[in-house]
């Protein structure tokens, strides 16, 4: 276009030279046309070639001879090759003026059949503002990218004395005796968690700033994520004194496919948000599902509160990171801004995305839709009954072993998580040796046997991993004790990665005595412990009331298979609970069996020895003693090779399985559950 405008300026001008010219009724001579149209390519406007339909050298300005000097010794184009080369070139870099053209080449007739039109225009301070645009970019990209890597190392960094004061904190609170310590202790270990999940907040968003941020899908049950999400929740609410109501429904799969560490802190933050900004009132969580073909589910997750809502207006501002609503009104309540703005990119990164209704002053829900694989379709039942459940039977729990005779390795770089873990394990007398890395690990492995090694991830030198394949590669008494990892990261499928390493288990930390001594006991050899009995007075009082709460059982049904007493011992006095036991005896019963029956006929003793030993656990819950002793028996002869034993006992152990099944059917079919009674 320019080109355009500028030939015709040109023949604009040609022509007032020629008019004028004629005026005075002289003819115009090329000369003077030439001189007129020279005169104005001249001033500024690029360098200019113009070449006839033959490719001679009709025209050039000074700017062009400026740049190409050897052009007034050229006739024909053909006799400077490096010139042709222009006319199919976008640029050209002039290295002796330190410049840069653009280069525009087009024919003045529309056939392209005449001549040719070279122009050249000066670019370079159009181009330098571009690079140093570019340049601009890159180092704000840099420093941004070097903000977030700080944010990410720093958060990490900070999290290993975080966790050091909760570990100590918790052993001063075991330890102590009077209550204003113990009371300050508390205060510590609830500021130590709000920094924790802070830090941890600061540490997704630098990772998801980085493009560091991973989705994980694993294998998982939801029921573990529902109920680890309101084991959180429900010291919140109870502590506002809120209602809270879980709504799932009961045909959801139990097991799933996706990443449940990131759907767990989605559905916390979402929570945790409906507790902070509600005074008064309630929080309903609603889990639902429908299908959405090649075996998946849409997962619904919601979660309504009767709080303080949104303005229409303020919508927008939600998951702005840093960014909080109404700040003066809500100068009381903590927080940061980030967990919305983390929640919401979580989500999109699994294909989601998160929705918001609110009336303000009414309360809000915050709903979103997330695609699940789903690994078996059995529906998940009753989630809150069975929760109540398993929060009974975990508030009852206290230190369970003494282990005077184990000795453990606890491998760590930092010395304050192993004294974490000495003072945790203190009560249950276990020796504990230390090791400040992998290869003094590797020193007291070839000379000591341990019964368990707790070996942490992240350590200078040779880290846990090189550590655990080094203990397996050399000759030594441990080739075989197992090795539990501890991880600060606790991401989705980080069992697995470990378990391929080789290690038995992993936990993650803040390592917290509960879980330590749960974790210990399982992998102790039974040898090496004794279980602490309850206080003999406090036996016999449990025993007179499971005996009567026994009682009451018996009299609406005769058990022929079950010691209901033992059965009730199990469920620790619940009745409730005695019936989920034998549910989920009878649930399982089918395949328990079958896995039996299949190792027999195939000779497989191995995994023979391992059905009959769960089956000893299973048969003692639900109080079948005789079935429970018989596995044992069983067990034993698979572990001693002691085939004759399995092949004559096996028929007589089916038998009493079938028994003790039909029992169950039958009790459950014709007893109602208590809460349907009359
Ligand atoms: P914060 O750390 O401030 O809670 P979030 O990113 O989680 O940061 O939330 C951003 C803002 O959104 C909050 O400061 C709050 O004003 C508002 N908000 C979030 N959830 C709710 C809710 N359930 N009800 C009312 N306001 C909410």
């Amino acid at each position: 276009m320019i080109v355009l405008v500028i030939i015709l300026a040109v023949l604009l001008a040609v022509s007032v030279v020629f008019n004028l010219k004629l005026s005075k009724n002289k003819p115009p001579t090329v000369d003077s046309v030439h001189a007129a149209t020279r005169e104005i390519l001249n001033h500024d406007v690029g360098a200019v070639l113009i070449l006839s339909d033959s490719e001679q050298i009709l025209f050039y300005n000074n700017e062009f001879e400026q740049l190409f000097p050897k052009i007034a010794a050229v006739a024909n184009i053909s006799e400077f090759p490096a010139l042709r080369k222009l006319f199919s070139a976008k640029e050209y870099v002039s290295e002796e003026l330190s410049k840069i053209y653009e280069i525009r080449c087009e024919f003045l007739d529309e056939d392209g059949s005449a001549s040719r039109f070279l122009w050249l225009t000066d670019i370079t301070s159009h181009y330098k503002t571009n690079k140093n645009l570019q340049e601009l970019k890159d180092m704000a990209d840099a420093a941004n990218k070097a903000k977030s890597n700080f944010l990410a190392n720093m958060s990490h960094e900070i999290r290993t004395p975080i966790n050091t004061i909760l570990g100590m904190d918790e052993i001063i609170i075991r330890e102590a005796t009077e209550k204003p310590i113990i009371g300050y202790a508390e205060n510590i270990r609830d500021a130590s968690t709000t920094l924790l999940s802070l830090v941890n907040d600061l540490l997704d968003f630098s990772k998801i700033e980085c493009g560091k941020m991973e989705i994980l899908p694993v294998e998982y049950e939801i029921a573990n994520v529902l109920s680890e999400i309101m084991n959180m929740i429900e010291i919140k609410v109870a502590n506002k004194g809120l209602e809270f109501t879980p709504v799932v429904a009961e045909d959801l799969p139990y097991l799933l496919y996706g990443d449940d560490v990131r759907l767990r802190q989605i559905i916390i933050n979402i929570l945790t948000n409906a507790v902070k900004y509600t005074k008064e009132g309630s929080v309903v969580l609603k889990v639902d599902w429908k299908e959405a073909g090649d075996s998946s589910i849409n997962l619904i997750v919601s979660v309504t509160d009767t709080g303080i809502g949104i303005k229409p207006e303020d919508l927008d501002k939600l998951f702005v990171s840093f960014e909080r609503i109404e700040e003066r009104r809500n100068r009381n309540i903590e927080g940061t801004g980030l967990g919305l703005s983390i929640t919401k990119q979580l989500l999109e990164l699994m294909g989601s995305d998160l929705n918001v209704r609110s009336d303000y002053g009414v309360g809000s829900t915050f709903s979103f839709v997330l695609k699940q694989g789903i690994r078996d379709r059995k529906p998940i039942g009753k989630f809150r009954e069975k929760y109540a459940y398993s929060r009974e039977k975990h508030k009852k729990y206290r230190t369970t072993f003494v282990a005077p005779n184990a000795r453990i390795l606890v491998v760590d770089d930092n010395a304050m998580n192993i004294a974490v873990v000495e003072g945790l394990l203190k009560s249950t007398q276990i020796k504990v040796d230390k090791a400040s890395g992998g290869l003094e690990a590797l020193d007291l492995c070839a000379e000591n046997y341990y019964d368990l090694i707790l070996m942490d991830h992240m350590m200078p030198n040779i880290d846990g991993i090189e550590t655990l394949h080094r203990l397996k590669e050399m000759d030594g008494p441990n080739q075989d004790t197992p090795v539990i990892v501890l991880t600060a990261n606790a991401v989705s499928g980080a069992k697995e990665m470990y378990e391929a390493e080789g290690f038995i288990d992993y936990m993650s930390k803040p390592i917290q005595g509960k879980p330590l001594e749960e974790k210990i006991l399982e992998y102790l050899p039974e040898n090496r412990y004794v279980l602490v009995e309850y206080d003999k007075v406090e036996q016999d009082i449990f025993s007179k009331l499971w005996k009567s709460i026994a009682d009451e059982i018996t009299a609406d049904y005769q058990f022929e298979q079950i010691d209901v007493t033992a059965a009730v011992e199990s469920a620790e006095g619940s009745k409730e609970t005695f019936r989920f036991l034998l549910e989920s005896f009878r649930d399982n019963a089918a395949k328990n069996k079958n896995d039996i029956i299949t190792s027999y006929e195939a000779e497989d003793y191995t995994n023979y020895t391992i059905y009959v030993h769960a089956l000893k656990s299973t048969s003692k819950m639900v109080g079948a003693l005789v079935l429970s002793e018989k596995a044992r028996l069983l067990e034993m002869a698979g572990k001693e090779q002691n085939i004759d034993y399995i092949k004559e006992s096996h028929e007589e152990a089916i038998d009493l399985f079938d028994k003790l099944a039909e029992e169950v059917n039958d009790y459950l079919t014709k007893v109602k559950p208590e809460s349907e009674q009359e």
